[in-house]
């Protein structure tokens, strides 16, 4: 199965499966009964396979994640209920207080303030930005463990040195960690560019629906585990490739207990088989749409690694299959912000991205406020930022939507 919708689409029946069903079931279960205590053991010891407890394990979600895995052509997945829990369970599980990481400073506001209370933790981080591989290269110290970036940054568009940091982590040893969300494994592998690990938000375009939350962490195969010295003894069993997955899992999705429920995992199991048709219109409705934005005398500027006068235009032309489905713009000064989100139509006021609707919001006044006015203009954003998450609407009705708005009608 060679093509990334064939794969997904087969991917649950590719294990055994219930009746035959087509689809995983939905498991709405949390313990297991065994008939023979020595087995009962055998399973909590690892050394035979079986399900211990709901928070550990679930058929619904195991299916999730080898779709996952097979989706960023990967060794292994772990779920998390939310992208958040799986990047606050990463670095809980892998770093230890008096280690350093590097991470972009364009990144998710949460995931921002999540690295930020790390280091009131004893883990230390340096935001770079990532755009340049030397930035990243200079932030290294001999404490160092791991380097954070994201694909396409929101709401500027950045695109991180994906490839040039992939090869700084080699020759340094360091856990090199993609967080995908924005490309997902349809636009994007980060494995090609030597990642260790991949994180998703899978609430994001994966499940696609804007009905399930979830996240997830998967091991792509370039790190050696064996080398890492924060793998506890017990952990280091079998193959050297599991080590760094088997940490996570138990002391970041056992003892944090940030569970994927099984409804939620099937929800985004279903989005999954669609995501490279949603992808597809996505990004070219995105294209369309920066495309007038850009010629619009009403309009100051416009974020779009898709169009040439992006400064990593021939980055991400390079590295994905389409150049993402989100942008933001600025309106000339005489525009008023208000009104022109007041005269869309088809285009939703809403905070969510990835959603089969296309969804507006104004960057500094939301999503940025918390931040004040210095640090936004320090990161870029201007007052009348406003950031488009583009769904699957027929483009027409989206190039009409924004006409109308811009004319002031
Ligand atoms: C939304 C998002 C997250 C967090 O995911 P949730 O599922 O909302 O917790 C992490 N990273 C990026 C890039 C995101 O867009």
């Amino acid at each position: 199965m060679e093509g990334f919708t064939t794969r997904i689409v087969h991917s649950d029946r590719l294990d055994p499966i219930e009746h035959g069903s087509l689809h995983k079931p939905v498991h709405s279960n949390v313990a297991y009964g065994y008939s023979d205590a020595r087995e009962l053991a055998a399973v909590f010891q690892g050394t035979k396979a079986g399900m211990t407890y709901g928070r550990q394990v679930n058929p619904t979600v195991t299916a999730l994640e080898a779709k996952l895995t097979r989706m960023e052509q990967g060794v292994q997945t772990v779920c998390f209920s939310t992208g958040m829990a799986a990047i606050g369970s990463l670095i809980f599980s892998l770093l230890r207080a008096g280690d350093h990481f590097v991470s972009s400073a364009f990144l998710f506001g949460n995931t921002n303030s999540l690295f930020q209370t790390f280091a009131t933790h004893g883990v230390d981080v340096t935001f770079v930005d990532a755009t340049s591989v030397e930035a990243v290269e200079a932030a290294i110290t001999p404490r160092t463990r791991l380097v954070f970036v994201e694909t396409i940054a929101n709401p500027r568009t950045q695109v991180a040195a994906l490839e040039e940091i992939g090869a700084l982590c080699r020759a340094r040893g360091l856990i090199y960690v993609v967080d995908n969300t924005m490309t997902s494994p349809y636009l994007f592998q980060p494995r090609t560019v030597g990642a260790s690990l991949v994180v998703n938000s899978l609430t994001k375009y994966i499940g696609g629906h804007g009905n399930a939350l979830g996240g997830a962490i998967t091991d792509v195969g370039n790190f050696d585990w064996a080398s890492f010295d924060n793998i506890l003894e017990i952990y280091r069993k079998g193959a050297p490739e599991r080590f760094g997955i088997t940490q996570i899992r138990k002391k970041g999705l056992r003892d944090f207990g940030a569970a994927l429920a099984p409804e939620a995992a099937h929800h985004i199991a279903v989005g999954a088989e669609t995501l490279a048709l949603r992808q597809d219109r996505q990004c070219s409705n995105a294209a369309a749409m920066t495309a007038l934005l850009e010629a619009h005398p009403k309009v100051a500027r416009v974020y779009y690694p898709g169009l040439p006068s992006h400064p990593q235009h021939d980055r991400a032309r390079a590295l994905f299959r389409h150049p993402g489905a989100l942008f933001s713009f600025e309106l000339r000064p005489d525009v008023d912000i208000w009104e022109f989100q007041a005269r869309l139509d088809v285009i939703v006021k809403s905070s969510n991205l990835g959603d089969n609707r296309t969804l507006a919001i104004p960057v500094a006044h939301t999503i940025y406020y918390e931040m004040g006015p210095e640090r936004r203009a320090s990161m870029g954003i201007a007052e009348s930022l406003i950031r488009i998450s583009v769904g699957i609407e027929d483009t027409t009705d989206l190039i009409a939507d924004l006409e109308r708005a811009l004319a002031g009608e």
